[in-house]
């Protein structure tokens, strides 16, 4: 399952594992920071 930043839709996204931030995912690309979506791709056509 892909996980997709919902501000920018990248999928270059880690996740937060520890600080104040811990258990959220952080978008490489815009800086965002909080929960991300999860994209469907073993469903694409
Ligand atoms: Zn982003």
């Amino acid at each position: 399952m892909v996980k997709k930043c919902p501000h920018c839709a990248s999928v270059n996204i880690t996740f937060i594992e520890s600080g104040a931030d811990a258990g959220k995912h952080f978008c490489e690309d815009c800086g965002y920071t909080g929960e991300v979506l999860f994209g469907r791709d073993e469903f694409a056509d």
